[in-house]
């Protein structure tokens, strides 16, 4: 990939970390837990203090939602923004939410601690500019039909403007199959990994949209090299108002964040396996 510069690997083989808040993204690893979409304060405060309880770094939450009917629930905007900060103020989590206009995007940022762009917005090039001017730290999925070597151009296009906060998110790709949501590309962790030096999370929730799967699929994407994971979870799931089959209870998180921080602990003895001789 040699049209990368800012975003390419260091000969050094130095990592990336981004600091939120004083949290060391890219160094341990961080989970981003939280609604689909703010839906009010109640739903919100509960689900961040029990993420928070459950060992979530990051809270995440959409207070604008790219829906593909205009007429779905689209997001409770500046609302859910005065939310998530309450939200943060209850529980110290870093507030991440998505921002998909470019005139939303330093306003946003006086609210948000991470900004997402996301998939839909992958090539959404004035975004990109907009959100490397904001020097804030960005959160950038990959497009649905992208290409690694495309997303690393568009992290490129946010470094370029001066910012080197940037977090990549692996969230499934379009593929023929139409048994999960996408198909989550768990090889690009390792091929970001080897091409740049900036954090790589999954998000499993949407990479499947099948709640059955985010835990293999957490678990793996962490074995594979993830340095974090952004999950969706819901106090009621069978009542969000979106992506209500793919959020997971408080409970079903903390059983994951359990087993999480278990493989988390494993890695380092895994890592320094050595070859025997025959
Ligand atoms: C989201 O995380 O809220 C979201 C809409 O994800 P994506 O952009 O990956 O579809
Ligand atoms: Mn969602």
């Amino acid at each position: 990939m040699n049209n990368l510069k800012l975003v390419a690997a260091r000969p050094s083989g130095e990592r990336t970390i981004v600091d939120v808040l004083g949290l060391r993204v890219g160094e341990g690893l961080c989970v981003i837990a939280g609604p689909c979409a703010v839906e009010s304060e109640d739903q919100t405060i509960r689900t961040a203090v029990a993420v928070k309880a459950a060992g979530a770094k990051m809270l995440r939450g959409g207070a604008f939602k790219p829906r593909t009917s205009p007429y779905a629930f689209q997001g409770m905007g500046l609302k859910a923004l005065k939310i998530l900060a309450l939200a943060r103020r209850e529980t110290g989590l870093p507030i991440v939410t998505e921002v998909i206009d470019t005139r939303d995007v330093s306003w946003v940022g006086e609210y948000a601690d991470v900004l997402q762009i996301g998939a839909r917005n992958m090539q959404n090039f004035s975004l990109l500019r907009e959100a490397g001017k904001s020097g804030k730290p960005i959160l950038l999925k990959r497009g649905m039909y992208s290409t690694i070597e495309e997303w690393l151009n568009c992290a490129e296009y946010i470094l370029a403007e001066g910012n080197d906060k940037v977090i990549l998110c692996e969230r499934g790709i379009r593929t023929f199959e139409t048994y999960t949501r996408n198909t989550l590309d768990l090889s690009s962790i390792c091929a970001v990994r080897k091409e740049t030096h900036l954090p790589i999370f999954v998000d499993p929730s949407h990479g499947t949209g099948i709640l059955s799967m985010i835990e293999p699929m957490s678990l793996a994407a962490v074995m594979a090299g993830a340095q974090g994971l952004e999950i969706e979870v819901h106090i009621s799931p069978s009542s969000a108002l979106s992506d209500k089959d793919q959020q997971l209870t408080p409970k079903e998180f903390a059983l994951l964040m359990r087993k999480l921080n278990r493989l988390h602990e494993f890695l380092p003895e895994l890592a320094a396996m050595k070859g025997e001789e025959p």
